[in-house]
């Protein structure tokens, strides 16, 4: 738990959200400023830097909090398809500090651009 850290204020519940899935090592909110209509995040609970210091041992957690979060957002917004993005240190376009994976859902023809 870092104090000054957004994710882990959210993550231990200092500041509440809306929380559309969890599991024992991530949970995903909706982000602040979305992309697309039901754009959202998947958090780690515990405070790690980027995806290189997420332990192996919590991949199916992922995996399971980045699945079944698509799964929620796509059928309440009706999307057909979504595009999973991590931004890792600066110079990717990291911001948080926190690791964290965008759930974009799509929609064709939504003009939502992955790359450039
Ligand atoms: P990145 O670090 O991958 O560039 O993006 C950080 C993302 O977190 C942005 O999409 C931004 O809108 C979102 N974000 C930043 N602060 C908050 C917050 O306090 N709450 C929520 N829900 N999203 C946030
Ligand atoms: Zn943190």
């Amino acid at each position: 738990m870092d104090k000054d850290c957004i994710f882990c204020r959210i993550s231990s519940g200092k500041i509440p959200a809306k929380r559309i899935y969890e599991n024992a090592g991530f949970f995903s909110i909706p982000d602040a400023n979305p992309q697309t209509d039901g754009h959202s995040l998947v958090i780690s609970r515990q405070h790690f830097k980027t995806a290189l210091d997420i332990p192996a041992s919590l991949g199916s957690e992922l995996v399971d909090c980045i699945k079944n979060t698509s799964i929620k957002i796509m059928k309440e917004k009706n999307a057909n398809g979504f595009n999973v993005i991590g931004n890792n240190f600066e110079s990717a376009g990291q911001a948080v500090h926190h690791v964290h994976f965008h759930v974009i859902p799509r929609k064709k023809g939504d003009g939502f651009k992955v790359v450039g």
